[in-house]
């Protein structure tokens, strides 16, 4: 390619929403340009590099014997009714009308159309396994488009659906993608882990994410320091707590006069004692799938505090929202001074604290609090993990030191198990000639997130620093005067000899000064540049290495050998 002829619009700012590296850096290097709110065009070198990352993914997929169609973008409502998730899916559900009155949404994901692609075409237990997979757009009308292509509307992903007759064949595909996954992200050049991830509203059981670290994700992961337990903070799990204290602090039991004590730190001034015997309350309002929605009160240790996702999966509900003090009287409870006794409302306690005693909670009654409060034989089907993990807490597995680090997440796969094929009626004849759902498995790559994902891990302050498996191209001959005709013919006679042998290599032959495009040059991240200057009357050219920007100078008759090696 010829930097003359290519369409490259760069610039030298970038507006001022976009804060993220990766973002400035796609929109300044001409790789991409915003059309709408999570919309985005690609531009040739942004297309060049999308290219490029979905060629790795369907190589690898291929490679296991997974299959690669192409879905309809626009979806037939009517399916969704069918698996229950038009109404669940929420607003993130793009619905639209055709001419004719029929609904449609825009596949966000697309487990309904592949269960419909599937389901009476594939009759019997001898054409199973099978996988098949896409690689296509995707729209979700998020509530905040932002980040560039981290986090738009319409995105690319790779989205795959495994059909199996067991559990066990589901297990065993599981352990495969888990397996292909990391090799593509690996290629790519990534630092990620595989965490243990919830299953949101695509539902199933076992779940795993791809996390990508980095400062800027926005997804909090807690990494054990001693053994390989890693999880994202939504299911994190942990040791079971222990006293601060060497003995138990001594209580006298009853209620207490506590006035104004409204918080933890206050309560735990109060008495003087660690907020690890104190038990916080948490009023919210929880809206249900049907519409309906109730005031559900969330008790914790005080210096624990409420994870969200956690809270919203041990009621099975949609959406968590504040409540009102006036709200709360209203039903004749006491805010400030809520204790598990509580009436009139839903409860839901954290796992940690069954079975403890000693404790201080709120007594129900304006102004007072229980002390010596125990909740051994009590509640015994309230309990659930609702608790935010933090790096004081340890590890599950081996109670280990733990770390919480950001992350993007990249991919992510599932086991769906019969959540689709059964309400769908997706039904094969198994070995005794019965009739049963497919066991099936999800699975998901963020492609174009995955442009802006490798930015994220590496650039500097003057711009891209792409891997080799998603340069744009790997080397920029620099011709520095193209005025110089010596200069020109000799960068020309280069770049013709690498084209040849299909090496990826772009010339830079604009009548530009030379600062300019040795600019361009970092800001696009060619892995390699060649500058052909004034040193070529001493047989000499320059190699510039863009990670490091360290220039060597290289002979004209070894530069051709050196770079067939390189690239
Ligand atoms: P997130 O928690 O980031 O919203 P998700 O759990 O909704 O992701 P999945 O439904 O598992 O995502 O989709 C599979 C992959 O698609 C994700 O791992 C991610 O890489 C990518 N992806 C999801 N939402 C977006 C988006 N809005 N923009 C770009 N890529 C996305
Ligand atoms: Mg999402």
């Amino acid at each position: 390619m010829r930097f003359s002829k290519l369409f490259v619009p760069t610039s030298k700012e970038a507006p001022s929403d976009a804060v993220l590296p990766s973002h400035r850096i796609l929109l300044r290097g001409g790789f991409i340009l915003q059309v709408g709110s999570g919309i985005y065009n690609f531009l040739p070198l942004g297309k060049i590099v999308l290219e490029k990352i979905r060629r790795v993914v369907k190589e690898e997929l291929d490679e296991v014997g997974c299959q690669e169609v192409q879905l309809g973008f626009v979806t037939p409502s009517e399916l969704w009714k069918e698996s229950g998730r038009l109404v669940k899916y929420g607003k993130e559900l793009l619905r639209i009308k055709d001419r004719k009155d029929n609904d449609f949404v825009l596949s966000p994901t697309a487990e309904e159309m592949m269960v419909d692609l599937v389901r009476n075409r594939v009759k019997s237990y001898k054409q199973l396994p099978l996988h098949l997979y896409q690689i296509n757009l995707k729209f979700r009308d998020e509530a905040r488009p932002r980040f560039g292509l981290l986090r738009g509307r319409e995105f690319l992903m790779e989205d795959g659906y495994s059909f199996h007759e067991s559990y066990e064949d589901l297990d065993r595909e599981f352990k495969l993608m888990e397996k292909t996954y990391s090799k593509i992200f690996s290629r790519l050049g990534l630092d990620f882990r595989v965490v243990e991830a919830d299953s949101g509203a695509i539902g199933g059981s076992g779940s795993k994410e791809f996390m990508v670290l980095a400062d800027n994700g926005e997804d909090d992961i807690l990494l054990c320091q001693e053994c390989r337990y890693a999880a994202n903070i939504e299911v994190a799990k942990r040791e079971k707590r222990v006293s601060p204290y060497d003995e138990e602090p001594e209580m006298i039991s009853g209620d207490f006069y506590t006035p104004g004590t409204k918080t933890i730190d206050s309560l735990a001034e109060f008495f003087g004692i660690e907020p690890y015997y104190l038990i916080k309350a948490v009023a919210k309002r929880a809206l249900y799938e049907d519409g309906q929605s109730r005031v559900v009160v969330y008790f914790l240790r005080g210096d624990d505090q409420l994870e969200e996702t956690k809270a919203l999966n041990a009621i099975d509900a949609l959406e968590l929202v504040d409540i009102s003090e006036e709200e709360l009287e209203a039903l004749g409870v006491t805010p400030g001074f809520i204790g598990p006794e509580v009436k009139n409302v839903e409860i839901v306690i954290d796992i940690d604290l069954k079975d403890s005693d000693n404790l201080i909670c709120g007594a129900n009654r304006v102004d007072y609090h229980t002390v010596g409060y125990s909740l051994k034989d009590k509640f015994d089907d309230k309990f659930y993990d609702i608790a935010e993990v933090k790096e004081t807490d340890r590890c599950p597995k081996c109670g280990g030191r733990m770390r919480v680090s950001k992350g993007i997440e990249v991919g992510h796969i599932f086991k769906l198990g019969d959540r689709y094929s059964k309400p769908m009626e997706a039904n094969f004849l198994d070995q005794n000639g019965k009739l049963k759902p497919f066991v099936m498995g999800t699975y998901g790559i963020g492609v174009s997130r995955l442009v802006a994902v490798i930015l994220e891990q590496s650039h500097d302050e003057k711009g891209a620093i792409w891997t080799k498996e998603s340069a744009p191209f790997m080397l920029d001959i620099i011709v520095s005067n193209t005025k110089n005709e010596d200069e020109l013919n000799f960068a020309n006679n280069l770049y013709d000899k690498l084209s040849a042998l299909k090496k990826e290599v772009i010339i830079d032959d604009r009548k530009e000064r030379f600062g300019f495009k040795m600019k361009d040059f970092e800001l696009i991240g060619f892995p390699y540049g060649v500058i052909v200057g004034k040193g070529l009357k001493e047989g000499k050219v320059e190699l510039v290495d863009r990670k490091t920007l360290e220039k060597s100078s290289v002979s004209t008759e070894e530069i051709f050998e050196k770079l067939k090696e390189l690239i």
